[in-house]
């Protein structure tokens, strides 16, 4: 055999790379190549992709390099986005809920600043590979060119602190879609899962109402997940334009505070609103774990700490010990079969018009048999089974949200 100079070797994995959507990689289980073919054609939008969290960490993240989840969890990646055919999504600025007080304001306003500018300088760092999209027709306009949506949303809006302007500022940076609250009330909202604030607001608070108010002027869509559904019902009733569940279940299936009610759907739905479906195994099915492998977890994080505090040198080892622990003690999950049960639920009940996808990749998302964004064309293959028309999966796969961006826009418009 030949010696392959790095040279080399680097040329055929660049080839391999380049070739991996169509020819090498093999087509997810139950996915004919008409099927494939179908999805590689459609634009496909996921509303909630959590994979600027790993941008701040101290490692960073390559997004260029293909990546194994069952190594290291990650799920979304350049090389995963071209085999699953994911053209693009809204990446989220993400923060944690902290306290209510002007220290608590100033610390997380920073911490969500900066991930509005990493996610910036990534998609700089690649500006073959990615496009920062700030209008509704910026979608379609990118995905033609062959490169990588990228609309920024906000997951919880503490970092505003009590400036409702700071919105405007996060405007600039390119957020288009904004929820009020994570895990835990805050000064905007009450939380479906309200912590020791509780449910304070009933709803919405003042500054919250203000906040409703604010997105309509600039032209974001305001997102529902994670709020209470007295919340929701609230900003649907406000909202001068139809909302969004960005990464949200249905409760028909299995009651959970993370799933909406029939009736909320419907009306979610009247006012011209949709619900994107995570698949975060627990909001699917009540997911019971061994004691033995809740015990070993904490012990695992006792020993590390945050894993987005592991610096490189020791990375290795932790996901060494991490994956002993799956494989000893393995994590009880939710299935494929079992998200699109909840789909199809959805679907049937408020129509195509009103549903999508946000599966909360790399926010907790993933399960048996759709481990990362490489498995989405089993949805493609799966709805298309069901009957629903190139058309219907067109609307589900990103037209239903690119619609309510065109509608904040419409409006933000007719305010002049
Ligand atoms: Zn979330």
């Amino acid at each position: 055999m030949a010696r392959l100079t790095p040279t080399l070797l680097s040329a055929l994995a660049a080839t391999a790379l380049a070739g991996c959507s169509t020819m090498s990689a093999p087509l997810p289980e139950g996915v004919s190549t008409e099927a494939m073919a179908i999805h590689q054609r459609l634009m496909t939008i996921d509303t909630h992709l959590d994979t600027p969290a790993f941008f701040d960490t101290v490692r960073g993240y390559d997004i260029t390099a293909r990546h194994d989840v069952e190594r290291d969890g990650t799920q979304v990646d350049y090389p995963r986005m071209v085999e699953g055919g994911l053209d693009g999504g809204f990446w989220v600025i993400y923060m944690g809920q902290g306290p209510l007080t002007p220290e608590g304001y100033r610390a997380i306003r920073d911490t969500a600043l900066i991930r509005a500018m990493s996610i910036q300088k990534m998609v700089a760092a690649h500006p073959d590979k990615f496009e920062l999209a700030l209008t509704a027709a910026d979608a379609t306009r990118i995905n033609a060119s062959g490169k990588k949506i990228v609309y920024v949303s906000i997951e919880n809006s503490y970092e505003l602190g009590e400036d409702i302007s700071l919105l405007d500022t996060f405007y600039k940076l390119g957020v288009r879609m904004a929820g009020p609250v994570h895990n835990g009330t805050n000064q905007l909202a009450d939380s479906t899962n309200p912590g020791e604030l509780g449910m304070k607001w009933g709803g919405l608070s003042p500054m919250g109402r203000e906040f409703v108010k604010r997105a309509n002027q600039l032209g974001i869509i305001l997102d529902g997940s994670h709020s209470s559904d007295a919340t929701i019902e609230q900003m649907i009733d406000l909202s001068a334009t139809p909302i969004i569940l960005s990464h949200h279940g249905a409760d028909h299936l299995n009651e959970h505070p993370r799933n909406a009610p029939d009736a909320l759907l419907k009306k979610l739905a009247a006012k011209g609103g949709v619900i994107h479906m995570n698949a975060l195994g627990s909001f699917i099915k009540p997911l019971p774990q061994a004691k033995e492998r809740t015990d070993a977890q904490a012990a695992l994080r006792t020993k590390w700490g945050n894993p987005n505090l592991i610096p490189a040198d020791k990375y290795e080892q932790y996901l060494d010990e991490s994956n002993a622990l799956d494989k000893q003690f393995p994590e009880n999950r939710a299935t494929f079969e079992d998200y699109m049960q909840q789909v199809l639920y959805t679907i049937k009940l408020v129509g195509v018009d009103h549903v999508g996808f946000g599966a909360d990749w790399d926010g907790g998302g993933g399960l048996d048999g759709f481990r990362d964004i490489t498995a989405l064309p089993k949805i493609t293959a799966r709805l298309l089974k069901e009957g629903y028309t190139e058309e219907d999966l067109q609307k589900m796969w990103g037209g239903n949200v690119v619609r309510l961006l065109k509608a904040a826009e419409d409006y933000k418009a007719s305010l002049k």
